[in-house]
């Protein structure tokens, strides 16, 4: 028996709604899955404003980017999972960090115009919805107008770090977003660490030490693209500094056709005792 604690939905850049999630998770039979969208709890209180009969257990998370200093597409993303969604800062926090997102969606079709291509804020409003807007959002209209064959394409040739029509975009400095989560009675969880490009596995080693420092609860040893070796030193390391192993797809849909719910790329198999400890850990927040 297995869980999930990384997937997104249409509240960010995901392709299914959170109804379509959670029945495939429940279909697949996973144990537990949680809804880490970008800078978005949107999906989670829809849930829960639903009936639902299904037996897969749903958590409260998001995801947030960390404005740290890494070197070239390098860069830190922070789970918070069991977040309590009703928390006033977490939410005045998100609407900011939401509208942010859309700003700059706006600002890439401006400087996707001056490539020649021409988007309407009214397409980009109508492929966002109700979500957070990513760079996802854009390529998929790009490849909806033609002008590239897949995602790929559409973030090598424009959206990328260094492409013509890349725009930062507004992110939470990593203390911030540690007591964020912690005020919100959330667990914090270092997203796949794989991202970070460390050179070797010391470095990561080093760099987990400084986080527990300063209030990391955890980090996301099963990860999709984490070869065996990777999650087996993340998972010792987690140990050597009493933090908490946490792990996940990074399910997106059809963004992300080679990621599965659940499984990954084919060989992922998140263990029941993940999440049952991590709420446990998370009952003491
Ligand atoms: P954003 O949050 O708008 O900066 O977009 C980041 C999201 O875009 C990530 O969560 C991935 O889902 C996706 N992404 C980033 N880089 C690529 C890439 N090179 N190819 C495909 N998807 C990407
Ligand atoms: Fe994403
Ligand atoms: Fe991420
Ligand atoms: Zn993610």
């Amino acid at each position: 028996m297995s869980v999930d604690l990384h997937t997104h939905t249409t509240f960010s850049d995901g392709t299914l709604t959170p109804e379509q999630l959670i029945e495939k998770a429940d279909y697949q039979r996973l144990t537990a899955v949680a809804i880490t969208d970008h800078d978005e709890i949107g999906a989670l209180k829809y849930l829960n404003t639903l009936n639902s009969d299904k037996n897969v257990i749903v958590v409260n998370g998001a995801e947030f980017s960390i404005d740290v200093d890494l070197k070239g597409n390098a860069h830190l993303h922070m789970l918070g999972l069991f977040l309590d969604i009703e928390n006033d800062e977490l939410n005045n926090v998100l609407i900011k960090l939401k509208n942010a997102r859309r700003e700059r969606a706006y600002t890439i079709i401006q400087k996707l115009k001056e490539q020649g291509i021409p988007i309407t804020k009214q397409e980009i409003d109508d492929v966002i919805g109700m979500g957070s807007a990513g760079r996802p959002h854009i390529a998929r209209l790009l490849i909806q107008k033609k002008i590239v064959s897949n995602v790929w394409e559409a973030f090598s040739k424009y959206l990328s770090k260094g492409k013509p029509a890349y725009v930062s975009k507004q992110k939470l400095p990593l203390k911030d977003a540690i007591k964020l989560i912690h005020d919100a009675h959330g667990l914090a969880i270092l997203a796949h660490p794989i991202s970070l490009k460390h050179r070797r596995y010391k470095d990561t080693d080093v760099f987990l030490r400084e986080l527990k420092y300063i209030g990391l609860d955890g980090v996301e040893a099963y990860y999709a693209t984490h070869s065996p070796k990777f999650t087996k030193f993340l998972k010792e390391s987690a140990a050597r500094y009493s933090l908490l192993v946490s792990g996940g797809s990074d399910f997106h849909g059809k963004v992300k056709p080679d990621t599965e719910l659940g499984i990954g790329k084919g060989n992922l198999d998140v263990p029941d005792d993940i999440y049952f400890s991590l709420k446990e850990a998370a009952q003491h927040k």
